[in-house]
């Protein structure tokens, strides 16, 4: 009998262990330009790659943001699939899930839940959306500035003091809340552009029982430098959640309760 290179290839995986077959699947997931497509054929190849691509660990891996056709194309389809890789754990279709709730439908409780599940597994995206909406209630104000800490990639806390080269330690930047800023900006547009209303950003006041940035430090504070990248350098954390917190909902809207 001559032996086809599918065959060779089903006889091989066949062989293999199963975590193995997992993953090679989740490689496959992770880097291939068309994800759902090779999952398919995949899954369609043999009895082990079949039972390899039910697995979790592969639909956490699945490269969603690479769907781009299915997304404007297929967008039911795709919407089952967001909902499918967000309860495997797929921190993009948990952060796009997470949107949807927030920003479409008001559901904030669920949806802060999935963009947390996304930021735990390291997604700036949803932190730096996480951080903006928990600086809206006072009680989760703490949970803001560390949202936004994880995105600057900085570990202490706002301490004051005075380093040993004499800047303060508490001088933050919002260098990298920048670039994901705009990302999350990007990201809730595709999620509510078939929406009715118009997504149009209304002025928003300051959150209640605001204390933060009320005692900012310095006339330098917040001025963006002059490179052009914007970035600014705050005198405390208070005075860049507070400079973040506007800018996102200048750009954007929650929907009327
Ligand atoms: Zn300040």
């Amino acid at each position: 009998m001559v032996l086809t290179r599918s065959m060779a290839a089903r006889r091989t995986l066949l062989a293999l262990p199963h975590d193995i077959v997992v993953e090679i699947a989740g490689h496959i997931a992770a880097s291939s330009p068309q994800p759902m497509e090779d999952i398919c054929s995949l899954r369609a190849t043999c009895q082990a790659t079949h039972a390899a691509c039910k697995e979790g660990a592969v639909g956490r891996r699945v490269a969603l943001e690479r769907e781009h056709t299915m997304r404007w194309f297929e967008h039911d389809r795709y919407l089952a699939l967001v909902r499918n890789l967000a309860g495997a754990g797929n921190p993009e279709a948990c952060f796009v899930l997470g949107l949807t709730l927030v920003f479409t439908q008001g559901r904030t409780g669920l949806g802060t839940d999935r963009l947390k599940r996304a930021a735990v597994a390291g997604h700036k995206a949803a932190a730096y959306v996480l951080g903006v909406l928990c600086y809206t209630n006072g009680e989760t104000r703490d949970d803001a500035k560390r949202y936004i800490r994880q995105i600057e990639a900085e570990t202490a806390p706002d301490g004051g003091g005075v380093h040993g080269h004499g800047c303060k330690a508490a001088m933050k930047t919002n260098r990298e809340c920048i670039r994901w800023r705009d990302q999350a900006v990007h990201a809730i547009r595709e999620v509510t552009w078939r929406m009715d209303r118009e997504m149009v950003p209304v002025p928003v006041a300051p959150p209640e029982d605001e204390d933060d940035g009320q005692h900012c430090e310095g006339s330098g504070c917040g001025v963006p430098d002059g490179w052009n990248s914007g970035c600014a350098v705050f005198c405390s954390e208070g005075c860049r959640i507070r400079h973040e917190y506007f800018q996102f909902f200048s750009r954007v809207s929650l929907p009327a309760r």
